[in-house]
């Protein structure tokens, strides 16, 4: 497909529940209220209406013929081509939301499956008919293209897809380079991670039994059975956990080392061969985000360790503890608090709290909520996690779920329900071709909406202490982890690229070394802040993410966007600044998609990227937070 607009929620923290834990307690789908299923007739009546509109694309994609080899020879023939392959590939991505949608509600159903690889079949077709599109309109001069957008009026709406493979121009080869590099590409590009994968998941000897205090064996076979008992209450457990689990990663450190060079050398080959400075600047400039935009997000993140370090000695007194040490920071500082919730309630929370952004905004949630967007309980075969999906232009954005009523499935509403609307918003004002929005500005949109919920239910609903630390404490985990954890990542990544680019081998021992000198850095183990042991330095072997080439600071750079214009929208709600400036600009980056880059589209909502303005934002929301924390504390003291 030419665009990409199925945002699947970026997993951090939140990782609730294994699918086999989940199925155990969910029941058959045809138990659920039909209200708290997605209407899919929505997008066809039935399987027919489905099969026969698949055929019927089938038929059309030889209408592209005509048009290869022609685009540069008119401003007809380019408008014919491209509203052409639009129109196509909108129809195609509502097949494709069906069939994948009716596979998600439950994955035991083969003929959903069959569906989705026949919808599959048909995208294939299309990428072949329509591959010449791209490396034709490069081959075009740009100043030919204006002309012809000056000449049909209708090109307009194409612009800025235009400009936006022009400006690679410099970047791209010719046509005999391009299909040697789509080759390699495809050939080799995942290996690394192929192997990576399969290493850790299905053959890396995990400790199979780490006897706990209370004499109880518990096997460390995956990322979940870790993620579950480094948070254990007991200290002398996660001491275990710990040491366990990050012995073994050290054990097998060359070869996962060698690894993650592998992957590294990818980039590097694709950055010659496209004439970039850095893999750094290869990566970004896919979004059209320039390097210092990154280099920025770090430097802040380095200015602001003081605020990071306030965190570890507020979790230090919490917890009770005289030295902290880099394996307490998983396990809970705030009591659990039960606060169960219906899907209605969690609806009903959801539109107040994003009351700030306006009448029309909540009025249209509201209605995609009464008129079945949302799919929200689990239930047997259906796939575990959430997402939005705003591919179907013509009709509405669905949200897949697994609703089990904690206060973290309110907020995955609160947060789906943002990407949901900006697939709305823009689906609504833009044409097909611009209506799609790049993960940059995504994140923005979901974070935000999680942000206001969490506003609302402090100045609302939190009716007892106990209740606001939970909340306080769960969004202060979240700020410590996408703010300083992801960024010691995005940092480690920045550096481990430049040190292979300076000529340096990648092995298990330098990086070991390099990530661990990061941690001790920010965890302030020089002045005794947060103990990190040199055991810990391996941890860079266990994070994928280092597989999806400068992919993880976008999730603190998202967060620092939401929080920055979260702000600015509160203040006016609250009449400190009065008018409705900042909620109108944000409305209308909402209603942009990819109409322009995500740095401007930011900028007009109000944020700069480029500067340190939103980061210090942020960092004031995280000590307000820790203000009314300590509050709290000292009060109970009192
Ligand atoms: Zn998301």
């Amino acid at each position: 497909m030419i665009r990409n607009n199925l945002v699947v929620s970026l997993v951090l923290a939140a990782l609730a529940l294994s699918a086999a834990s989940l199925s155990a307690r969910a029941g058959d789908r045809a138990q659920v209220p039909e209200r708290l299923t997605w209407n899919l007739a929505d997008l066809y009546p039935n399987d027919a209406a489905w099969t026969q509109a698949k055929d019927a694309l089938q038929k059309r994609l030889p209408e592209m013929a005509p048009y290869k080899g022609h685009l540069g020879d008119s401003a007809q023939m380019l408008y014919g081509g491209l509203s052409t392959v639009s129109g196509m590939d909108k129809d195609l991505a509502r097949l494709m939301s069906y069939a994948s949608q009716l596979a998600d509600q439950d994955t035991q159903v083969s003929k959903s499956q069959e569906m989705v690889q026949g919808i599959e079949q048909v995208a294939a077709q299309f990428g072949a008919a329509v591959a010449f599109v791209r490396p034709e309109i490069l081959a075009i001069d740009p100043q030919k293209v204006d002309g012809f957008v000056a000449q049909e009026p209708r090109l307009k709406d194409y612009k800025p897809y235009l400009d936006n493979i022009l400006r690679m121009k410099a970047h791209t080869l010719d046509p005999a380079g391009e299909k040697l590099m789509a080759q390699a590409n495809g050939q080799m590009a995942g290996s690394a991670e192929a192997i990576y994968s399969i290493f850790t998941n299905a053959d890396l000897p995990y400790p199979k039994d780490v006897k706990l205090s209370s004499g109880e064996v518990i096997p460390l076979l995956d990322a979940a059975a870790y993620t579950k008992y480094r948070a254990s209450n007991n200290r002398a457990d996660r001491d275990l956990v710990f040491k366990a689990f990050w012995g073994r990663f050290d054990e097998f450190k060359r070869t996962l080392g060698t690894s993650l060079y592998s992957e590294v050398k990818a980039h590097m080959f694709n950055k010659d061969a496209r004439h970039y400075g850095s893999s750094l600047q290869a990566s970004l400039d896919r979004n059209n985000i320039p390097t210092t935009v990154y280099k920025q997000l770090i430097s802040d993140v380095h200015a602001n360790l003081p605020t990071l370090h306030r965190y570890l000695k507020l979790r230090q007194r919490m917890m009770g503890v005289e030295q902290l040490r880099y394996e307490d920071l998983y396990a809970s500082i705030v009591k659990d608090v039960d606060l169960p919730f219906t899907p209605e309630q969690a609806m009903d929370l959801t539109l107040k709290a994003c009351a700030p952004l306006g009448k029309a905004y909540v009025d249209d949630l509201k209605k995609g909520y009464e008129t079945r967007w949302v799919d929200f309980m689990p239930s047997k075969g259906k796939k575990s996690g959430a997402y939005s999906n705003g591919a179907a232009y013509d009709v509405h954005p669905y949200q897949l779920l697994n609703f089990m009523g904690g206060y973290d499935d309110v907020s995955t509403l609160a947060h789906e329900s943002g990407h949901s609307m900006h697939s709305f918003l823009s689906n609504k004002n833009q044409p097909y071709i611009t209506a799609d929005y790049s993960i940059f500005v995504a994140e923005v949109a979901s974070t935000l909406n999680e942000n206001l919920l969490l506003d609302y239910m402090l100045k609302n609903e939190a009716k007892d202490d106990a209740t606001k630390l939970f909340l306080l404490g769960t969004h202060l985990d979240a700020l410590r982890q996408t703010l300083f954890r992801q960024v010691l990542f995005a940092e480690f990544e920045m550096k481990m690229h430049e040190m292979a680019e300076s000529g340096e081998s990648l092995t298990g021992d330098n990086l070991t070394k390099l990530y661990l000198s990061l941690l001790k850095e920010y965890y302030g183990d020089k002045d005794g802040i947060c103990k990190v042991n040199d055991l810990y330095g391996v941890e860079w072997a266990y994070i994928p993410h280092f597989y999806m080439n400068f992919y993880v600071y976008q999730y603190a750079t998202s967060m620092v966007a939401s929080s920055s214009i979260a702000n600015a929208i509160r203040e006016e709600a609250a009449a400190k600044k009065p008018g409705t400036k900042a909620r109108d600009a944000y409305i209308q980056m909402l209603s942009s998609g990819s109409s322009r880059y995500p740095i401007d589209l930011l900028k007009g909502a109000g944020v700069d990227m480029t500067t340190s303005a939103p980061f210090n934002a942020a960092m004031k929301e995280m000590n307000t937070v820790m203000d009314e924390i300590q509050a709290i504390l000292d009060k109970k003291k009192a």
